[in-house]
């Protein structure tokens, strides 16, 4: 990963080019350039973590970081203000869009480039990584004319790729799709996207009005922020539209109680809600070196409680060339819940948030976090240690201290070697096991991987059975669902090849491309776009 330039012989330009062609090959999301007292700090983000990638000398420092601010359409000659841009150009014949930012610090002056990425998005709603359950269930929810679908996560889970998606499938002649974005991340072909502008007061509320005499079919909403945007898209819904958006909650029960803490009438929103997408990124195993190991008496009860199957033994993290630490690629995680009519009843009457709790999970109707990821464990997507760091026991389970699924998961329990509670009857454990195998649509637990005969279990057909999306290697999709831009044989070593930018170098940013960010080129002073050329 860590790159030497020839930092005397070889041009700036040069220099940038190839760190950006570098951070697309890699899967890259964001470039950090880190001014520290005697060098440029370089790094990148891949799959979640940033990584070292090189350390440009202190006089090449200004000239590197002049070039980027040049080639994303900024005010060289403003330093001591933060500044964004875009830099819009093609890799290998892919178009490739990128968002900069500056920022002034004591030691200069810290860029950070943010690669877009949406190819996932438009591989379709079924290539995301969905499970089959769930990939129904939000078929079902986008098969309706009205209502509110919600994507929910953290910044980073794969929200925006999920709700693209979502419009990807929705995008046909016949419906008039409006889009109100902050920034529009992502054109889409058949789209109308509005991009706010709060400073000249096109607010979300705003433009959500003036949408509402477009007579659209759909709505996205780029964010519900604040209770008037949430009180435009519950009208909406209700008067007969269908309205996609994401909103910043960890799961579908948080969701509803974040809505709930809005000032938005109670009955209205249990009518207008149709669904709840919740979100998370795990990383991926690498299939080159993933490797097999006794599960841990805990591992075996929390799988067996959890999804009803029985392990011996775990994938585990190894780490190769292809690789960081074992890992490569992330993978969503899903809690997928449809709003039924008793959660449309409790909303509306405001319900305790435990009968909540029961309503949104009970019964097994929705296939929790928990159990979406131990099923992706299972199947050797990603590891045990992977789901049990994304999981927030805190907020994923009530506050009942004595809930079984939280004791284990906090290794509460006492359990023998085989991962049975002691003192619990074994029997009734193994056919409680069985029964919830049975409702999550799984018909035999599949052999457990030995490290002996070790076949990787995706190749067995008995997995079939667990209703999981195929693996990327039967679909000839790249496993690094979410966030790859770039296809196997480019990412193969062998075929590292200089990357072809267009023909003239970077395209200059468009007007277009510059108005992500309004303020930021409010004062571009004596400079027109024209002159960004005459610095190459
Ligand atoms: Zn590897």
């Amino acid at each position: 990963m860590f790159r030497e330039f020839n930092y005397d012989t070889q041009p700036i330009v040069e220099i940038v080019n190839e760190i950006i062609a570098d951070a697309v090959k890699n899967r890259a999301s964001d470039i950090h350039f880190d001014p520290t007292p005697d060098k440029l700090k370089v790094r990148m983000r891949i799959d979640g973590d940033l990584v070292d990638y090189a350390y440009v000398p202190e006089v090449l420092k200004k000239n590197l970081t002049t070039r980027i601010k040049i080639i994303s359409g900024m005010n060289i000659t403003e330093s001591r203000l933060p500044q964004d841009g875009a830099i819009k150009t093609e890799l290998d014949g892919r178009p490739l869009d990128m968002r900069v930012s500056s920022l002034p610090i004591v030691d200069g002056e810290k860029v950070v480039i943010r690669v877009l990425d949406y190819s996932t998005s438009l591989k379709g709603i079924e290539n995301i990584g969905i499970s089959d359950v769930n990939l129904e269930k939000v078929k079902r929810m986008l098969a309706l004319p009205n209502g509110i679908i919600l994507t929910t996560g953290a910044t980073g889970s794969g929200k925006s790729t999920t709700t693209y998606a979502m419009l990807s499938e929705l995008n046909k002649p016949e419906i008039n799709i409006i889009t109100v974005e902050d920034p529009v991340e992502m054109k889409i072909e058949g789209l109308n996207q509005v991009q706010t502008m709060s400073e000249i007061g096109l607010t979300f509320a705003a433009a959500l009005r003036s949408i509402l005499r477009q007579d659209p079919d759909v709505i996205m909403i780029g964010e519900i922020r604040d209770d008037e945007t949430a009180r435009i898209a519950v009208r909406s819904a209700i008067t007969g539209h269908l309205v996609v958006s994401t909103i910043h909650t960890n799961n579908a029960l948080n969701t509803i109680e974040r809505l709930l803490d809005m000032d938005i009438e109670r009955y209205l929103l249990g009518t207008a809600i149709s669904g709840i997408i919740s979100q998370r990124l795990a990383k991926m195993l690498c299939t080159k070196c993933r490797g097999s190991r006794p599960a841990t008496p805990y591992e075996k009860l929390v799988i067996r409680k959890a999804i009803g199957i029985e392990i011996d033994n775990l994938y585990t993290p190894n780490g190769c060339p292809e690789c960081i630490g074992g890992y490569r690629g992330r993978i969503p995680v899903h809690e997928v819940l449809e709003i039924d009519q008793d959660l449309k009843d409790a909303i509306t009457n405001n319900r305790p948030k435990e009968e909540m709790r029961h309503l949104v999970y009970g019964d097994g109707k929705t296939v929790t976090m928990l159990q979406d990821g131990l099923k992706k464990v299972v199947n050797g997507l990603t590891s045990f240690e992977e789901i049990l760091r994304i999981i927030d026991i805190e907020s994923d389970f009530g506050d009942d201290d004595d809930d079984e699924m939280k004791l284990a998961l906090m290794g509460k329990l006492e359990v023998d070697e085989n991962g049975f509670v002691i003192g619990e009857s074994k029997k009734k454990e193994q056919e409680a096991a069985a029964a919830l195998a049975k409702q999550l649509g799984q018909a035999t637990a599949p052999a457990a991987p030995t490290p002996d005969t070790f076949t990787p279990l995706i190749d067995q057909p008995a997995t079939e059975t667990l209703a999981e999306p195929p693996m990327p290697q039967q679909t000839g999709q790249q496993p690094e669902t979410l966030v790859s831009p770039v296809n196997e044989t480019q990412m193969a070593p062998q075929e590292v090849k200089t990357p072809t930018f267009t023909e003239a170098g970077y395209e200059i940013p468009t007007e277009e491309a510059l108005s992500f960010n309004q303020g930021a080129f409010g004062d571009l002073g004596e400079m027109s776009l024209d002159d960004f050329d005459d610095f190459d």
